[in-house]
Formats: structure tokens, C-alpha cells, sequence
């Protein structure tokens, strides 16, 4: 049987790929330490899990849902964002989801035509450039600038008739850095000048390490911007609960609309034992996510200075948020003959037993990711082994 070309057209996972690779590893025995995670190594917190068991217990979650998500629940993203945003929306604005992956695939859906382009600002998140073919959309790479970030002026050189969207993700992964507020004015307000719609991807926004918390999210940018802004979050890497699949969007009405009208052809609704848990999660202590928080800042604190000490590792900026790390690794190539950050990546994980993530598979060639939501001891035999590494032929 011949599969579809949309179907054959998308690239499997990198980071999923690497992660399997590592475990095959394991599995024969290899010490190897895994820094290709993107969850957090946190158990989700006790409290959660016991306001869901006793939602189950309750014969609260054993039926379908509105497709958009319990009300509760969207009252409580709805009060989550007054009161750490200062933004105001109605909890109809927001659509619950499968993970925020499947809020940015039906986004993708709902918005493109074929031949639609995206912009991506690189580096970006693997699944943007996939879930925007598997649309019909032409996703749009935009190289950044030096500082990894973008400006209104490379998006300005890739926008054309045909650009519906920008996807932008702050903090981002891979690289950890943060767009400050002034930055993601600019872009925002560039994005309204070409009327199109902006997919603010905040996933991380609570996870910021050195500055100001939560990082600024796009809704609170006036209102220009925000009606021109679906943003995009869930409960996975703040809460601990990557398990659980539970992410959400918010926008304008017509798009949460037609966003729902979507769904409840595709998931009907999100899990309703996960929305308990997610409701437990935005309602309940937000202590756990402050201890988390607190956990990943001192890994980064211990790891940072040893990654820029690495032979021909280049890491101009110290990330201020999310868990990775994504230095050039040019001059580290150089050094081992090796040309492709494939090559490299493999190298890496055969020889010093340390599972990265290639850059390719983020628009970024010549770097790699480094994810810390692994413990400090693992994390510091990791840096070890690279040092290791690099020095020996
Ligand atoms: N957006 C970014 C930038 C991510 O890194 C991830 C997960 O790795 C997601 C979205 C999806 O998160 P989830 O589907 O677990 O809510």
C-alpha cells in the first residue's frame, strides 16, 4: 500500500529518536546518561495526584467532556493568567487540549490553507515545521541573528503575500534564551503591520532561571497584538506532567471557535481525568513548582560555566529559561574531524555515553541541545565525560 504523501513527507522526531537510541543502549548494558529528556526528571507533585484519585473515586472523570474542556477548568487558565499576567479573557477563549503539541497541530489545521506559509524563527521547535506540512503549509525557516533570537528585520526578508503565521517560542526551546518584553513587542507589532497571526508558544514561561517571572507573554502586549495572538501553554513542563496531556490555547473567539469545532472531530475532548489533574495543578500550592524551578536553576548555575569550559563548545548567552543548553559546536567538530553535528552527536553518545540532540533537527545546524532535567550527579559525570571527550583523539 502506497502511504500518503503528507504522511511520507514528515520527518519522525529527533529528540524521540535519540532518546530511543540512548534506552537501546541501556538496555545492552551502557552507563549512559541521558541529556536528550525534554520532561521535566520530576515526579508530578503529591498534591495533584491526590485531588485526581479522588476525582476518579468521586465518579467525576468517567464520561466525555465538552470538547473545549471542563469550565473549571477554563476559568481557572482564565484566573491563572490574571493573576500572573494581568491579562483578561473569558474561559471561552480557551480550548483545552491533548498537550499543547495538539493545540499547535489543530491551530495548524484551523488557520492554513495549502501553500500558506509559516514563519519559524530558528532555532524551533521540532514539531512546527511537521505539523504545519501536515497542513498543507510551507513552513518558513528564519535564520536568526547572533544572539539566536530574531527581529522584525530577518522576519521582514521572509515575509511574503503567501505568509499567514508566525510561530514564536519564548523561552525557547531549544536554546533556553527568553525574548524580553521590548523584543517581543517588536515582532509583535511587526506581525500586526502584515495582519498575520501569531502562535505564542509559553510552554515554559514558568520555568525562568536569573529574571523576571513568569517570563512576559505576548496576550499582555496591548491589544493589537493580542487579538492578533492564539497563546499556546499546559500544565507538562510547569507541573511536572508530560503524562498527562493536557495543554491549551487561547485567542479570539472565532478561531477558539473553529478550533473546537475541529477537536470534536479529532479528540472529542482532552482526557477528563487529566483536566481534574490539571485543575488540581492551576488551583492548588504552587509551591512544587517553585521548589522545580528552584532545582533546574541551580543545575543550570552548576552547568553552565562547565559547558563554556568544554574544547570548542560556544555558548555566548547564559540561558534564562526552560532546561536546555544549546552551544555551537563548530570548533568541537573541528577538533574530532567530524562534519556533521549527526556525526558528532553519535560520536558523543558511542564514545563518552552522553545522549544530546542534534541542532539539525531545530533549523540549527552546528549546535546541539543539552537538556538538564536530569539530576546534578548525572548532569556533573556528564560534563565530565565531555571534557573527557574532547581532550583525547
Ligand atoms: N512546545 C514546546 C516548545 C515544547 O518543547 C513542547 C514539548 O516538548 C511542547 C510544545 C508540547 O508540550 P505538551 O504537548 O507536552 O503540552
Amino acid at each position: 500500500m502506497q502511504l500518503a504523501k503528507r504522511a511520507l513527507a514528515v520527518q519522525p522526531s529527533a529528540t524521540l529518536k535519540t532518546g530511543q537510541r540512548a534506552q537501546e543502549l541501556r538496555d545492552a548494558g551502557v552507563d549512559v546518561i541521558n541529556l536528550s529528556v525534554g520532561q521535566p526528571d520530576f515526579p508530578t507533585p503529591t498534591a495533584i495526584k491526590d485531588a485526581t484519585v479522588a476525582a476518579i473515586r468521586a465518579n467525576q472523570v468517567d464520561g466525555y467532556t465538552a470538547t473545549a474542556g471542563i469550565l473549571p477548568l477554563r476559568q481557572a487558565v482564565a484566573d491563572h493568567l490574571k493573576a500572573t499576567q494581568h491579562v483578561t479573557v473569558a474561559p471561552e477563549q480557551v480550548v483545552v487540549t491533548t498537550g499543547a503539541k495538539l493545540a499547535l497541530y489543530a491551530l495548524c489545521q484551523v488557520v492554513l490553507d495549502p501553500g500558506d506559509a509559516v514563519l519559524l524563527p530558528a532555532p524551533y521547535w521540532v514539531s512546527y515545521s511537521e505539523q504545519v506540512k501536515l497542513a498543507g503549509g510551507v513552513p518558513i525557516e528564519v535564520a536568526p541573528t547572533a544572539s539566536l533570537k530574531v527581529t522584525p528585520t530577518q522576519l521582514e526578508a521572509a515575509v511574503t503575500p503567501a505568509t499567514k503565521a508566525i510561530i514564536l517560542n519564548s523561552p525557547q526551546n531549544p536554546s533556553g534564551l527568553v525574548y524580553t518584553p521590548a523584543e517581543l513587542r517588536a515582532i509583535g507589532e511587526w506581525a500586526v503591520s502584515h495582519d498575520l497571526l501569531i502562535v505564542a508558544d509559553e510552554i515554559y514561561g514558568d520555568l525562568i532561571y536569573d529574571g523576571q517571572r513568569p517570563a512576559t507573554s505576548m496576550l499582555t502586549l496591548g491589544d493589537d497584538i493580542a487579538s492578533h495572538t492564539v497563546l499556546v501553554n499546559g500544565v507538562s513542563k510547569t507541573y511536572a506532567m508530560t503524562g498527562w496531556r493536557i495543554g491549551y490555547a487561547v485567542g479570539p473567539q472565532a478561531l477558539m471557535t473553529a478550533l473546537t469545532t475541529v477537536l470534536s472531530h479529532v479528540t472529542g475532548n482532552a482526557a477528563a481525568v487529566s483536566q481534574a489533574a490539571a485543575l488540581a495543578a492551576l488551583t492548588g500550592d504552587q509551591a512544587p513548582v517553585e521548589q522545580m524551578r528552584a532545582a533546574f536553576q541551580t543545575r543550570l548555575d552548576t552547568i553552565y560555566p562547565l559547558v563554556t569550559a568544554l574544547p570548542g563548545f560556544r555558548l555566548d548567552h547564559k540561558p534564562q529559561g526552560a532546561f536546555y543548553l544549546f552551544p555551537d559546536v563548530s570548533g568541537a567538530m573541528a577538533r574530532k574531524g567530524l562534519t556533521t553535528t549527526a556525526d558528532f552527536v553519535a560520536a558523543v553518545l558511542d564514545q563518552a555515553h552522553v545522549a544530546v540532540v542534534t541542532g539539525e533537527a531545530f533549523g540549527l545546524p552546528h549546535h546541539i541541545r543539552l537538556s538538564y532535567a536530569t539530576d546534578l550527579a548525572s548532569l556533573q559525570e556528564a560534563m565530565a565525560r565531555l571534557q573527557t571527550f574532547m581532550t583525547t583523539d
